[in-house]
């Protein structure tokens, strides 16, 4: 039986992040990954994910996204490739709602950057929104979008070139603690590896891996691309900043300046859908209420998004009751540590989730913060 240092099981958004750094430790890493490298099976693809500083969901996630603004930047001088755009963000909706008041105390506690704009000045600067009177949105000039595909492949390549060994077309059918439980035993659909270190990044898989009984739910999202029918200049960067939008009734949407050929549209999508799903059966279907709801969201918002549906694709969540992450050491198994960094909002923080899984790996911890994600907190229970 072939034995690394470490194994990655899933070499997704997280996983791909994750052996880059174990490998420039110069661990003698295993990466296994049962589709081909950045497919569109799981949670990271669809061509851009939005980044942002100014986070609404809770002010301990703003160290970590400096720190991963700075991972993303030094992961595009070594690569020389454009991972990360920053086009502004501007964060709407009515003044008491969390996307904005949310937003306003993580800007405020951490001194980011920001402004407060009225619905007048939101119509003025951007003049494809439409927003109704009342409404207030947070701008922030340190947003922007990843491009997720190429985000993967720049962590696999800079893995590969310190001797990574990557398996891709490889199911891992399970893992179990060897008899010392020192180590852990990895089982592929070719292969058995022994590890002292697994992490296990399966994404939408992660409740038939993890061995550990957790509430998460795994949800279809269908992400939209549609034709504006005027004022197609005010979709471009500069005009257009990525946004996301709360309605009065709590339903967030988001979405992106044009970033692809004209032709392709406006990418847009609503935030939590909660569709459940079967991650070996994601249906492509797109059901009359997904699109209306997104119709709804856009008619009198976006007045001139209003056009054809280019395109649609289907993703997955892997959503947790708290919509916090899950990252830590397995609470049975001191040698594996497990990794469900998504419900939702996840994409951004992979460049240094992959430090702090290689620490969680190598060291047994890591200096950041991750107490919140502790994968036996109480939301958990
Ligand atoms: C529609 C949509 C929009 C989003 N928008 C944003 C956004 O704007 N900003 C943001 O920050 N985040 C966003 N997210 C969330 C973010 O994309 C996810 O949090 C992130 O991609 C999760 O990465 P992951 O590595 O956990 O999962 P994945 O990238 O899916 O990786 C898991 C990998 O494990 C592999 N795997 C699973 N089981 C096995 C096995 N048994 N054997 C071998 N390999 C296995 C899978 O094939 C997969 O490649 C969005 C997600 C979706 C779906």
């Amino acid at each position: 039986m072939k034995c690394y240092d470490a194994i990655v099981v899933g070499l997704g958004g997280m996983g791909s992040a994750t052996i880059a750094n174990l490998a420039a430790r110069n661990a003698r890493v295993l990466g296994i990954e049962q589709f081909t490298p950045a497919h569109s099976r799981g949670s990271s693809h669809g061509q851009s994910r939005i980044i942002r500083q100014s986070y609404f969901e809770h002010p301990n996630y703003v160290p970590l996204l400096i720190r991963a603004y700075e991972l993303w930047r030094n992961l595009e001088l070594e690569t020389g490739l454009d991972l990360m755009t920053l086009t502004g963000g501007l964060m709407i909706g009515p003044p008491d709602c969390q996307t904005v008041q949310g937003s306003l105390a993580s800007a405020v506690q951490h001194s980011l950057p920001h402004e407060l704009l009225t619905a007048a000045q939101i119509r003025d600067r951007f003049p494809a929104f439409n927003p109704p009177l009342g409404t207030v949105g947070l701008y922030e000039t340190n947003a922007g979008y990843l491009r997720p595909e190429l985000c993967i492949q720049a962590h696999l390549s800079q893995a590969t070139k310190s001797n990574a060994e990557l398996h891709f077309g490889e199911r891992v059918i399970d893992w179990q603690p060897s008899s010392s439980g020192k180590t852990a035993i990895v089982r592929t659909e070719h292969n058995t590896y022994e590890t002292p270190s697994l992490v296990l990044s399966p994404g939408a898989w992660a409740p038939s891996l993890f061995r550990f009984e957790l509430p998460l739910v795994v949800v279809r999202q269908v992400l939209f691309w549609i034709k504006p029918t005027s004022g197609t200049a005010n979709f471009l960067p500069g005009r257009f900043p990525v946004y996301i939008w709360e309605t009065l009734d709590g339903t967030q949407f988001y979405g992106f300046p044009q970033h692809g050929p004209e032709s392709d549209g406006i990418k847009v999508a609503v935030f939590y859908n909660e569709e459940p799903c079967d991650p070996n059966r994601l249906s492509l279907t797109i059901s009359p209420t997904l699109e209306r709801q997104i119709r709804e969201c856009l008619t009198t918002r976006i007045p001139s998004l209003t056009g054809a549906i280019v395109k649609t694709v289907p993703c997955m969540y892997t959503n947790t009751p708290d919509h916090h992450f899950i990252l830590g050491k397995h609470p049975v198994y001191p040698s594996v540590t497990i990794a469900s960094p998504c419900s939702g909002h996840g994409f951004k923080f992979c460049s240094v989730v992959g430090e702090i899984l290689a620490d969680l790996a190598m060291d047994g911890h890591t200096q950041h913060s991750i107490e919140m994600f502790s994968p036996v907190r109480e939301s958990l229970q």
